[in-house]
């Protein structure tokens, strides 16, 4: 049940001075401190929530990383943020600026922009004077159907400005009317790592709801049932997948059999939550390691439970094993060598039961929970894109083939699993340990221990090599340099 709602981005363009962030500031209702090149901070991109349903974003920063920049690289930095914009908006505000007229940069942006394919809205900005509809005359030039005259800085058109973009932009999506969805649960592991019953005591200990009956037997039984946690008045509703490798597991013998029988559960499909079973005993196999690989890749939430806990502290005190103090010393330890061999995880969290004993059931749900709630939030759009940039900033990638991987700009796009667009310079400069950084970092950040993350990087194409590089891309080159 991934909830996808394409964010609504509307990117505000055009050549410097033009009146950009005076129009952005307006769009968000509020003066926003613009701060493109203080000293360790770069601000590529800046993009707001507005109360008006839509993203607002000045990519004025793209490539001003200087204060004397050179027209040719004006006109660079110019050209990239409109590639930006082109990538990461569902709708594009071209500004001009009525004042200076219509000039050389503005064509090329213009040039840029017509063979885009996105919705273009050209905003004619600094018509101060309400009526001085001839100021406009010379941008209809660039050829656009959709044209409007605004004083960013007073505010006129402004209301005209706001209608548009909405028409544009289309009715906000509904969301669904919020039901009481049982939080769907289930368990996996190794056979006799005690699964079964871990299940069984969650449906002997709570009140049933409905038992999905299932219709052949290779089907899983889908038991929906309340739990009342205490302090609380109003029961939690859950749903256990019991699949049919708990309940035939005498037949499902051997790790091809068992990895085959998962592969074709069709319940994992269906879970909100995943708890992975290892046995204490044991320890973390390859098998188990196979086995958090597949619940990765469904992109569920995962927990990790430490089951036969029993077993492994009658050892500890029977053995008291060297190097710990205590028995919780021995958990702490335990724990580590676990999350260490399970690293790929998104820092699941991780718990120790013991399942004969039958009272395990609300720490059990109490964490199953915690992590439905952490599943599924509304990331804020400043945070999420703050975070990414922190992160580079705090940790800064090597730099590949000259440059650095460079992260522009961020945002949530859907949940369970959590997918973040991040806009960024160029994927190859992207290194795959940088990645795992970023990912391991943003879900200690947001404190989503147990979910997914999915980072959905949007680069520019790399450039064409430069003429000496071969003759076959003269042509190409010598017509970019012309520009
Ligand atoms: P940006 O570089 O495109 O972000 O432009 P700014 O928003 O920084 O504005 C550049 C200059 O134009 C500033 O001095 C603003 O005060 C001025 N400006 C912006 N909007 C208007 C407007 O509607 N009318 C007039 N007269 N000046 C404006
Ligand atoms: P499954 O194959 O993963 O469903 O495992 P079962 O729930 O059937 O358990 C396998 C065996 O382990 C059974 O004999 C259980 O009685 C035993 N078992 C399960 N949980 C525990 C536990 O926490 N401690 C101990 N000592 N034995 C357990």
């Amino acid at each position: 049940m991934e909830e996808k709602t394409e964010p609504r981005v509307v990117a505000i363009v055009g050549r410097p001075n033009v009146g950009k962030s005076c129009l952005f500031n307006r769009i968000v209702g509020r003066r926003i401190s613009i701060v493109h090149d203080q000293p360790g901070v770069t601000r590529d991109v800046i993009a707001e929530e507005t109360c008006h349903g839509f993203i607002v974003m000045d990519t004025g920063g793209i490539g001003m990383h200087s204060t004397t920049l050179s027209p040719k690289a004006i006109n660079a930095a110019t050209e990239d943020q409109v590639d930006f914009a082109i990538q990461a908006a569902s709708l594009i505000l071209f500004v001009t600026d009525a004042q200076t007229g219509l000039t050389a940069l503005d064509e090329i942006v213009a040039q840029q922009l017509r063979k885009c394919g996105k919705p273009i809205l050209v905003v004619v900005n600094k018509i101060d004077q309400v009526g001085n509809i001839s100021a406009m005359d010379p941008f209809f030039r660039l050829g656009f159907k959709h044209i409007l005259p605004v004083s960013a800085e007073h505010g006129g058109g402004f209301e005209e400005l706001l209608d548009a973009i909405h028409d544009f932009l289309g009715p906000m999506p509904v969301k669904e009317a919020e039901t009481t969805v049982p939080i769907t649960i289930c368990f996996t592991g190794r056979p006799n790592v005690g699964k079964s019953s871990l299940g069984n005591n969650l449906l002997k200990q709570n009140r049933l709801i409905v038992s999905d009956m299932p219709g052949t037997t290779r089907d899983p039984i889908k038991v929906t049932f309340e739990h009342m946690f205490p302090g609380e008045t109003v029961p939690c509703r859950f749903q256990l997948i019991d699949t049919a490798g708990m309940r035939h597991k005498s037949k499902i013998n051997t790790s091809v059999e068992f990895f085959s029988s998962l592969r074709t559960q069709q319940s994992f499909a269906t879970a909100d939550i995943i708890f992975l079973v290892v046995d204490a005993v044991s320890g973390v196999t390859d098998q188990d390691k196979k086995l958090a690989g597949q619940i990765l890749e469904l992109g569920k939430g995962v927990v990790i439970v430490v089951n036969k806990w029993d077993i492994a502290q009658k050892q500890f005190r029977e053995d008291s094993l060297e190097g710990y103090k205590n028995i919780a010393d021995f958990q702490k330890g335990f724990a580590k060598a676990v999350q260490e061999s399970l690293f790929f995880l998104p820092s699941a969290p991780i718990m120790f039961t013991y399942a004969l004993g039958g009272s395990e059931t609300t720490k059990i749900l109490k964490v199953a929970k915690e992590l439905y709630t952490r599943l599924n939030q509304k990331l804020p759009t400043s945070k999420v894109n703050q975070v990414m940039l922190d992160l580079v900033e705090r940790h800064k990638p090597k730099i590949v083939m000259g440059k650095r991987f460079r992260v522009y700009y961020s945002l949530q796009v859907a949940n369970q699993p959590y997918k973040i667009k991040v806009f960024c310079n160029q994927i190859f400069r992207l290194e795959d340990v940088y990645r795992r950084y970023l990912e391991g970092a943003f879900v200690n950040a947001f404190k989503l221990q147990g979910c997914p993350i999915r980072f959905e990087f949007i680069g520019k194409p790399p450039r064409p090599p430069m003429a000496s590089e071969g003759a076959h891309f003269k042509k190409r080159s010598t017509l970019k340099s012309k520009k």
